[in-house]
């Protein structure tokens, strides 16, 4: 069977799993989708192979080429039907695009003259209220591929999308190309405040996203997982910018160094998808967000606030499926020499933490070229973590401290009175850390690692500690 080059790098720099990962969803890697048209035996070998690493197979719908995706989705969904695995798609290219160009979707002036928002680098940003009209079109695309897939009796269990700069985004130029359009003046009410204006925003996302892509799914599939990009419970604040997104001095939120954390209306709610999906990359910009010595953790805090975010705040029935990133994300051009990318070591920690903070599991993202490094640092964290799948499915996160500087980072999973908990330490630090958890000081032992300890005995009941 001849494979694309991709799927390829995941067999090279993966290995089986030697804990198994029982009932706990798989890792998904960028480079492990689209194996392209196989026989139904092909595609059962592939999908078994990748399974043994614990990898699930994604296969996209793509509705300009409808028959084609369907010939090569269906013969690996069929295989992992039979195997009893997750049918896993990317829905993405049917969301693209609400905004498509039509001058019916700009904003409209006083004067009547239809007018575009440029600034997120797309030619075509237009009015939030003016797109009704492309949400049956968009839903049909979903609605064909839902109905393909269960007239064959196949029942997808996990579709995510990775829809982002089209319909109403707050950021940028949003509120200034709002205020000066009359249609979206009669909608907001209250446009002079941009926190009314931002909820409005997301809630009509919102509700864009339920109605023509969660809903035609879980009628028809009522156990799939159903998500997008970047879209789950949080605080209230966003801790990262996405790359088309500026940073700007006015918007509300919370300073933090040079960090301002954006005041951010919900928008999970809305959407009635059944899983989290979170960014947690290595954005560049962040590298200039706090001045600490200690390289590794001028990123690790900002990543670390936006796991927690999600970790903390989703419901434990609701799963959370983070979208990780090691390579400088977004990287500046030129390249800033001052930058220093974090550390493979400071990465796989991060991994750690997110897990014990209630991630369930990652979704890798890289251009092709980073694939090999990516997955080499990313599955070995995943495939280890499975060793203690008792506290990743039915344990509770109890830490969610994220140090203001570089220090120590402790999180952990309770599970009946035995807390899984891991230590790194960002500065040297050789004494023991007293945690309160379930009502008790608990001493947590110097050297960073995974420990198992009795939390009501405050004894460490493996003493061994691993890596
Ligand atoms: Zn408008």
């Amino acid at each position: 069977m001849t494979l694309p080059e991709p799927i390829e790098i995941v067999f090279r720099e993966t290995a089986p799993l030697k804990h198994p990962r029982g009932r706990r969803l798989p890792i998904y890697l960028w480079p492990a989708m689209n194996p392209g048209k196989l026989s139904d035996a092909d595609a059962e070998r592939l999908v078994a192979e990748l399974d043994r690493r614990g990898v699930g197979l994604i296969c996209r719908w793509d509705h300009n080429r409808f028959e084609d995706s369907l010939a090569q989705a269906l013969p690996v969904a069929r295989a992992q039907r039979k195997l009893g695995l997750p049918i896993n798609i990317d829905a993405t290219p049917c969301m693209y695009a609400f905004f498509n160009g039509d001058a019916s979707t700009a904003h409209i002036d006083d004067a009547g003259k239809p007018f575009w928002d440029p600034s997120f680098g797309k030619a075509d940003m237009g009015c939030p209220f003016a797109v009704e009209h492309r949400r049956a079109d968009i839903r049909g695309r979903i609605e064909r591929f839902a109905d393909a897939y269960a007239l064959a009796g196949l029942e997808p269990g996990f579709v995510f999308a990775d829809w982002e700069v089209d319909g109403p985004i707050a950021w940028n130029d949003a509120w200034e190309a709002s205020k000066r359009c009359k249609r979206c003046r009669e909608r907001i009410p209250e446009i002079g405040n941009f926190l009314a204006f931002q909820k409005a925003l997301y809630d009509l996302r919102a509700d864009m996203q339920r109605d023509v892509y969660a809903e035609p799914l879980l009628r028809r599939f009522p156990n799939v997982l159903v998500g997008n990009y970047g879209v789950y419970p949080h605080d209230g604040f966003r801790y990262w910018y996405d790359y088309f997104e500026r940073e700007e001095d006015w918007y509300p939120g919370i300073r933090d160094g040079k960090a301002l954390y954006r005041h951010w209306s919900d928008e999970f709610t809305g959407t009635g998808y059944t899983f989290a999906m979170p960014v947690v990359y290595t954005w560049a910009r962040m590298w200039n967000w706090y001045d600490f010595d200690n390289a590794d953790y001028r990123w690790f805090r900002p990543m670390l606030l936006a796991a927690t975010n999600a970790g903390k705040h989703t419901p434990s029935n609701v799963p959370v499926i983070a979208f990780v990133h090691w390579h400088t994300t977004d990287p500046p051009k030129p390249p800033d020499p001052a930058m220093k990318q974090m550390s493979e070591w400071a990465y796989q920690e991060l991994l750690w933490h997110m897990l014990l903070r209630g991630v369930d599991t990652f979704f890798l993202w890289c251009p092709a070229d980073e694939s090999a490094e990516e997955v080499r640092l990313l599955h070995p964290v995943w495939a280890a973590a499975q060793e203690y799948g008792a506290f990743l499915e039915k344990g509770r996160p109890v830490c969610f401290d994220v140090p203001d500087r570089p220090g120590t980072v402790i999180s952990g999973l309770l599970l009946g009175d035995r807390l899984l908990v891991r230590r790194t330490d960002f500065v040297k630090n050789g004494k023991e850390v007293m945690m309160p958890i379930a009502g008790r000081e608990v001493s947590i032992p110097a050297g960073t690692g995974c420990r198992v300890i009795n939390v009501q005995a405050g004894a460490p009941i493996s003493s061994e500690r691993k890596p």
